[in-house]
């Protein structure tokens, strides 16, 4: 049985009613977009949606805590993970690897429970393979000048990284259009607005 059928073959709930099934909130940007921010606005807005964390074979930023932001592990887990099926997606971004756990999804949906993921447009399509009635979600910055001087301003980044992610953010925003939603972060309130808006009523409108 496959993810999609599993999802329409659910249990009879005690009650006489199918019970829900959650859903898959995948957002994806060019990094500078603001999507961290925008998604921890939106994750407190709405308590009941869980947030994916991945793991990832990249060092922590400074700050960053393993369990919250990323699990942060070596490269060799998360080969033997790749081998293991261990991962519902992975991509190796930057040159590193960062993937989402299959067994904290499945449990999560089983549960009911709507899961936001912060992934790259590669794990999104394997996602969307995986999964075919998830959302997706694209959050673009009001123009690549202002992508550039968010993640210079940022300081998180040397800037050979910074070209490297700038480089990408090109490719990834070229994505945009297999995405059903697109979020323009221009003003940060609106933004959350919108966000919250798609998650809280996926199929309006
Ligand atoms: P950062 O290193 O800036 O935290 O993230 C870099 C990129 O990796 C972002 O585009 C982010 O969405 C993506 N990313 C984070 N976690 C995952 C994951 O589990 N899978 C995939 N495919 N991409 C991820």
């Amino acid at each position: 049985m496959n993810a999609h059928t599993q999802q329409f073959n659910q249990p009879p709930h005690p009650n006489g009613t199918a019970a829900r099934h959650g859903r898959l909130f995948i957002v994806s940007a060019p990094s500078g977009a603001g999507k961290t921010t925008l998604c921890n606005a939106v994750l407190e807005k709405l308590p009941a949606l869980s947030y994916s964390i991945s793991h990832t074979t990249r060092p922590p930023r400074p700050g960053e805590q393993d369990g919250v932001d990323y699990f942060f592990i070596s490269e060799q887990e998360f080969k033997k993970n790749i081998d293991n099926h261990v991962w519902a997606e992975y991509a190796r971004i930057y040159d590193h690897y960062y993937g989402t756990s299959a067994r904290f999804i499945d449990r999560q949906l089983s549960e009911g429970k709507d899961i936001l993921m912060d992934i790259d447009y590669k794990g999104a399509r394997q996602i969307l393979d995986r999964y075919p009635d998830s959302i997706t979600i694209f959050i673009m910055p009001p123009s690549f000048e202002a992508l550039k001087n968010r993640l210079v301003h940022r300081g998180t980044d040397c800037p050979k990284i910074i070209a490297k992610r700038l480089a990408a953010a090109e490719q990834e925003m070229a994505n945009k259009k297999f995405y059903q939603h697109v979020v323009i972060n221009d003003a940060l309130p609106a933004a959350i607005q919108a966000l919250t808006a798609i998650i809280a009523h996926p199929d309006a409108g």
